[in-house]
């Protein structure tokens, strides 16, 4: 249409508009899975509201997503059921990023800047506004649940804003119209339709029909026996799920009866997008109750950690009808949460070991987050302890050693675990630390991130080993030297003080030790003062 806009489009809306249609994007068919996608989300808080709610517009009308093509009008229409919009809705939803979706994509772009955008668009969904890749125009007819919503059209060519107008006799939900652009005319053939639907519209939990004929049967993935499940239908589902572009590192698909019903089917991603500096991933677990949604990706089911995790969890001892702010805060949902953690943790811990390639693959892009579990995590700060890999001076540059490991073969008189944080195996090996153990032969963890630090201190102990610093003076090896000629301990101590004076206050004391074999001296740390990271962690916070 060419009526001036009512309404304009928040600035980010427009710059991710402007990618989202000007970009080359190859896989502009994939706006056809976030319009189902989003037409099934509004049918599932639809499905939930109906268990709580009286008074429903349009009460009887069927929970079911209908797509229409027609070649001629060069149109694509996806209507549904679902929750639909108010005015204000609409304002809200399609006129601002307040969604998850592209906020993490908006939020990416800034980091990014445009040039980067190419490569971005690959990595998320773009959710409602991907219509546009293949729209000239995107008509939205609504009508809200509510009985006192009003009939409603929301259009937009996609530039720079969109208008509102009233239109009678719309029925509850949501019918969006696409135009379909020149080039995009392929989107108006139902095999077209057909065929980009058929990967995922099975995972769908309410029937499409494709010009009146149903295209899907309706599979809870997770609900099925993992007999029953082919590689290629679990990457499907976290593609969809997830709204991922890439394939699942791991797919953790469990069933379990005790102590509750749980159907579980969870997934890590091939890539950690917080790495490209996009901030905090959300936690993107759903929770079902045979196979209902009842709650979509609560914050405050896995720990914070655990963000990376995405998939569904179902479980028939979920109550379906209380809100969602008391079910959160009920035991039973803590409960829920922290099997689930649980089984997690072990399913990754068995991986580990069972391929450690693979593990060392997910490692380099995870290991953060396993670390912040640690350090963060107090209760169980032990058992996610088991998914540290480091390296050490028994193992080979780039190899890695668990901690569990470790344990197992350190020596009979052996009291501690000990870690050398740097960040270097060179500097590591080639500095005076080292020896010692060495000539005892206990092992050294090499620990080159300066979380690292944090991670150990807060861990403090594994398998009932201390954990200690090679440069810690509380270390205890005993005697290295024990047969070697000796200062008497007169020439000891006027050393040390000599030593002392010229230091002055850089050092708190000097004293003889017994560990060194060859080199002269070193620096240790004394009990409860901060490392050098932290020192300069501190330091790099400050400025
Ligand atoms: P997301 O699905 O990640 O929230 P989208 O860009 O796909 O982001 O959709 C934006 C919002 O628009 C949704 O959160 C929802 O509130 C609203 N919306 C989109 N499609 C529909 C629909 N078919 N029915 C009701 N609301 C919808
Ligand atoms: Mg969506």
């Amino acid at each position: 249409s060419t009526a001036v806009p009512t309404h304009e489009f928040q600035a980010e809306v427009r710059q991710l508009l402007d990618i989202v249609i000007h970009s080359l994007y190859t896989d502009s068919e994939i706006f056809a899975r976030e319009l189902v996608s989003n037409a099934s989300d509004a049918l599932e808080k639809m499905r939930l509201l109906q268990l709580t709610e009286k008074d429903i517009f349009d009460e009887a009308l069927p929970l079911e997503i209908r797509i229409t093509t027609d070649e001629t009008a060069k149109t694509l229409t996806i209507a549904d059921h679902g929750i639909g919009m108010t005015r204000a809705e609409l304002v809200e939803n399609l006129g601002t990023i307040a969604h998850s979706g592209s906020k993490a994509f908006v939020n990416a772009l800034k980091e990014s800047g445009k040039d980067g955008a190419h490569n971005l668009i690959g990595q998320f969904g773009v959710g409602f506004y991907s219509a546009f890749m293949v729209a000239s125009e995107v008509k939205v007819y609504t009508h809200s649940w509510r009985k006192d919503g009003e009939h409603l059209v929301w259009t937009s060519d996609g530039a720079t804003g969109y208008t509102i107008e009233e239109v009678e006799g719309q029925n509850r939900g949501c019918k969006m119209v696409l135009q379909l652009k020149d080039d995009a005319v392929e989107f108006a053939k139902p095999e077209r339709i057909k065929q980009i639907l058929a990967k995922y519209s099975n995972f769908v939990t309410f029937p499409i029909l494709l010009n009146g004929e149903r295209i899907n049967t309706i599979e809870a993935l997770w609900l099925k026996n993992k007999s029953e499940v082919t590689e290629e239908q679990y990457k499907e589902f976290y593609k969809f799920a997830a709204h991922a572009f890439d394939d699942p590192k791991y797919t953790f698909h469990f069933n379990a009866d005790a102590p509750l019903s749980i159907n579980a089917l969870l997934f890590a991603p091939s890539h950690n997008p917080e790495q490209f500096g996009m901030g905090q991933m959300e936690p993107a677990i759903s929770l079902y109750c045979r196979r209902v949604l009842i709650d979509a990706k609560p914050k405050k089911f896995l720990p914070e950690w655990m963000r990376f995790i995405r998939g569904v969890v179902d479980s028939e001892d979920l109550p379906l009808n209380i809100s969602r702010e008391s079910m959160q805060d009920s035991s039973l949902f803590r409960k829920l949460a922290s099997v689930v953690q649980g089984r997690v943790i072990k399913f990754l811990e068995r991986e580990a070991d069972g391929d450690a390639k693979k593990y060392a693959e997910f490692y380099k892009d995870f290991s953060r987050f396993i670390k912040e579990g640690v350090a963060t995590d107090f209760e169980n700060k032990e058992t996610i302890a088991k998914l540290l890999r480091f390296e050490s001076s028994l193992t080979e540059p780039g190899e890695v050693v668990s901690l569990g490991t470790y344990v197992s073969r350190m020596k009979e008189e052996q009291k501690a675990i000990y870690y050398q944080i740097a960040p270097s195996r060179a500097a590591i090996e080639s500095g005076p630390y080292l020896e010692a153990f060495k000539s005892k032969g206990f092992e050294v963890l090499y620990l080159f991130e300066s979380i690292d630090d944090y991670v150990v201190s807060a861990l403090g102990k594994f398998s009932d080993k201390p954990l200690q610093a090679v440069n810690s003076s509380e270390v205890d090896l005993g005697d290295n030297n024990p047969d070697g000629q000796t200062l008497s301990k007169e020439d000891t101590e006027t050393l040390c003080a000599w030593v002392k004076e010229k230091l002055g206050t850089r050092v708190q004391e000097v004293r003889a030790g017994k560990r060194l074999v060859s080199s002269p001296s070193m620096a240790v740390v004394p009990d409860g003062e901060m490392t050098p990271q932290m020192r300069q962690m501190m330091k790099a916070l400050k400025n």
